[in-house]
């Protein structure tokens, strides 16, 4: 974004975002000058509806309803009353709605893995093979309690992902925690739970496109390798180093 005296000028585009063909507005992370540092971004309300802004729907099959789609800002002019915050604190505002959307991401797959083990129970003690409950073979009750313990982790992080009255940066840290968990868990489960449903897994709504789908927990918002990253550069905190 460039920062004239009367106004500013936005040039760029991010691709794959949720809402994309739909939204009225745009809260965009804008750099506003070169490097690295965290004060070199700002953030813009764009309204969607500004010209040179263009919204192309992505090309998927998958994530239906989501209007998930690439936005492009081909030199946006907007006044400065459309800054968010102050100049250069784009990040840091980022980063603590982050940390809130991260964890909202991690309930939502704790309550997805609940309902997608509940179904996966009722159908094993419903499916009978061999004239006996699917539930009753020691390998598959072995197989599902692998995921149900995932699962129960998983909730227990939601429930408490950093200690009561913790520092901002703490608060950060377990933001990262929890995405990180919430799509490694959930991969776990949904494989196992899409195992255990055989061919069923196939249908139209079955658990297999489910699970293409949930593959988004581990890239949307951040990138498990990036959570994973920024744990290790906070493993002491995480250990209670002195
Ligand atoms: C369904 C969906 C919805 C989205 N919604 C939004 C949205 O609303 N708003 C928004 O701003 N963005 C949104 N995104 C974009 C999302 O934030 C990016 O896709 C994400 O940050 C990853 O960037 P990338 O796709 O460019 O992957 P890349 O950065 O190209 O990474 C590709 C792969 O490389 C590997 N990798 C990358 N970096 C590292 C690293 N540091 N260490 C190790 N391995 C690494 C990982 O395996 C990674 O998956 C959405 C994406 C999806 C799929």
């Amino acid at each position: 974004v460039a920062l004239e005296e009367t106004g500013l000028r936005l040039t760029g585009g991010k691709r794959w975002i949720v809402n994309a063909t739909i939204a009225d507005y745009a809260v965009v992370l804008a750099r506003h000058r070169p490097g690295p540092h965290f004060t070199s971004f700002t953030q813009v309300l764009v309204p969607t509806c500004a010209p040179a802004v263009q919204a192309e729907p992505a090309s998927t099959v998958l994530l239906a309803g989501s209007r998930v789609g690439h936005l492009r800002f081909s030199g946006v002019r907007l006044g400065r009353d459309h800054i968010i915050g102050r100049t250069g604190q784009g990040l840091a505002a980022f980063a603590d709605q982050a940390a809130t959307e991260r964890m909202a991401g991690a309930l939502w797959a704790n309550a997805l893995a609940r309902r997608v083990l509940t179904g996966t129970y009722q159908h094993l003690t419903r499916r009978i093979l061999g004239g006996r409950p699917l539930w009753d073979n020691d390998a598959v009750r072995q197989r599902f309690a692998g995921s149900l313990l995932e699962q129960q982790r998983l909730q227990a992080l939601c429930r408490q992902p950093c200690p009561p009255g913790a520092s901002r940066s703490r608060q950060l840290l377990g933001g990262m925690l929890v995405k990180a968990a919430a799509a490694t868990s959930l991969e776990a489960i949904l494989a196992g739970c899409a195992q255990l449903a055989g061919a069923e897994g196939f249908r139209d709504d079955g658990i297999q496109l489910l699970r293409a789908e949930a593959a988004m927990f581990g890239i949307a918002g951040g990138t498990t390798e990036t959570m994973l990253a920024g744990l290790a550069d906070h493993a002491d905190d995480l250990l209670g180093a002195p």
